[in-house]
């Protein structure tokens, strides 16, 4: 890999307050570089297996939750108990998820955030976070034509 990008890797796990550490390093390169920005501790879990690593889904999980404690990924938890983990990049979305194939798209919509803070202000809440999910079925899963 690249001295820049293992550089900012490794920026980003100190910034974090993480050692760096192999498995750290591999996990944080998966979620970078990987075309869905939503990944299952699973879905990692089968792409360092495909780069021919040994490293261990209880290893993926506890790798998970340490990012997750340090602000480096947000975990959103989706239907049926699935959770799912992207970088936290600081720029807040929500989400539309396929209850069939999974996919995950993002969506901000001003409309729905001015709501939200108007409902908080109503019921005398300060907002802290809030977790905004459409569920359904994607366009291709609706054509029953997804591969
Ligand atoms: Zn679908
Ligand atoms: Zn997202």
């Amino acid at each position: 890999m690249p001295d820049k990008i293992k550089e900012k890797r490794d920026t980003e796990l100190k910034r974090a307050g993480l050692k760096i550490t192999l498995p750290r390093m591999k996990i944080l390169k998966i979620l970078e570089g990987s075309e869905s920005r939503h990944l299952s501790a699973e879905a990692i879990f089968q792409a360092l297996g495909e780069e021919g690593s040994d490293i261990g889904l209880a290893t993926v999980y506890r790798v998970l939750a340490q990012f997750e404690a340090a602000g480096l990924v947000t975990r959103h938890f989706f239907e049926g108990g699935r959770s799912v983990f992207e970088l936290n990049e600081g720029e807040h979305h929500d989400h539309v998820v396929c209850v069939d194939c999974g996919d995950v798209d993002e969506f901000v919509d001003e409309i729905v955030e001015q709501r939200q803070d108007l409902i908080a202000e109503k019921t005398g809440y300060k907002i802290l976070g809030h977790a905004f999910t459409i569920f359904g079925l994607c366009t291709k899963c609706r054509a029953g034509s997804k591969s």
